[in-house]
């Protein structure tokens, strides 16, 4: 009857249910450890000046250093971490790695290139982020010039917003907005808040060679951002078309496996060589 078999569609999926459930509470679990346990590693990947090559920062990533499965990339845990709370004692912990990093390096005589290091949405909205930063700096001994920070417009929409970045940007710590155009900043949200640097999502710059219109995008907003006094970053630089593209259009800087692909912290920090482009003339 149609009873019986609702019924049994019910217990179907209950079963299931049950089934994912607790998958996700074991991984909660096993996530819940290795931050206890200090299972994280931090690989870095250069941000290059398209016009003069020379690195300009080196992006934070984390990575967890898994006992038995190796090494597990961010898009498998972050947004386990932020559906739990537990990406606020992940993120303490990854400024901590980046800070400690830094102060290795810098005890080694090397100049600094900046790092910059991706704060949550729950990170920037629960914590007071400007003080755990300063904190961790100061425990390290690094000056404020050396971290920015890397924010979403969706983690920025919140009231208290503007005053959270106001107080870290008075640390002297820049913030870039990541994988701008993906989200729904208006044109008066990005005039009101003085950002330093827009990072427009691999979305767009994959859409350069494919069409006019990807052009014309991309175009218009770096144009925005110039009159906004903000520089630009295209994310996800894969090929030397999109340089050359990005190049002519006047974006300031630019990241992607083209350049090169994260890399593990080395006993000196892996900055690139002066990175050669191609002329446009
Ligand atoms: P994101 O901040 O937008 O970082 C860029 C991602 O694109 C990185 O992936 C990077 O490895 C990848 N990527 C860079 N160049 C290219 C390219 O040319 N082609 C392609 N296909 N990919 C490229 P990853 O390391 O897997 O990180 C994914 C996301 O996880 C990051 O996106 C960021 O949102 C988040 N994430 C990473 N580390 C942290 C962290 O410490 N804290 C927080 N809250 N989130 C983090
Ligand atoms: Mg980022
Ligand atoms: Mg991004
Ligand atoms: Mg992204």
């Amino acid at each position: 009857s149609v009873k019986l078999s609702g019924k049994r569609n019910y217990r179907f999926y209950d079963a299931k249910y049950s089934d994912v459930l607790r998958a996700r509470t074991q991984k909660e679990e096993e996530l819940r450890y290795a931050i206890e346990h200090n299972q994280f590693v931090v690989h870095y990947q250069p941000r290059v000046d398209i016009f003069t090559g020379i690195t300009s920062s080196m992006e934070a990533l984390v990575r967890w250093a898994h006992p038995t499965k190796g090494l597990i990339g961010p898009n498998d845990f972050i947004s386990l971490a932020e559906e739990t709370g537990l990406i606020l004692r992940l993120g303490e912990l990854v400024i901590d790695l980046v800070c400690a990093q830094l102060a290795h390096w810098s005890n080694r005589g090397q100049e600094l290139v900046p790092v910059s290091v991706n704060v949550s949405s729950r990170q920037f909205n629960e914590t007071d982020v400007a003080n755990i930063i300063s904190s961790s700096l100061a425990r390290h001994n690094i000056d404020p010039k050396h971290v920015e920070i890397e924010l979403t417009e969706s983690s920025m929409m919140g009231e208290a917003a503007a005053d959270a970045l106001a107080s870290i940007q008075k640390i002297g710590i820049k913030i870039l907005v990541d994988d701008f155009g993906t989200g729904y900043s208006s044109l008066s949200q990005l005039q009101k808040m003085d950002f330093d640097v827009l990072k427009v999502d691999q979305a767009f710059t994959s859409q350069l060679e494919a069409s006019e219109e990807g052009t014309v995008f991309f175009k218009t907003i770096i144009t925005m951002a110039h009159t906004l006094g903000m520089k630009v970053v295209a994310e996800g630089v894969e090929n030397i078309e999109q340089v050359k593209i990005l190049k002519d259009l006047k974006c300031d800087e630019i990241q992607g496996f083209y350049i090169s692909k994260p890399l593990p912290p080395s006993e000196k920090q892996p900055i690139l060589p002066r990175f050669f482009l191609p002329s446009t003339a």
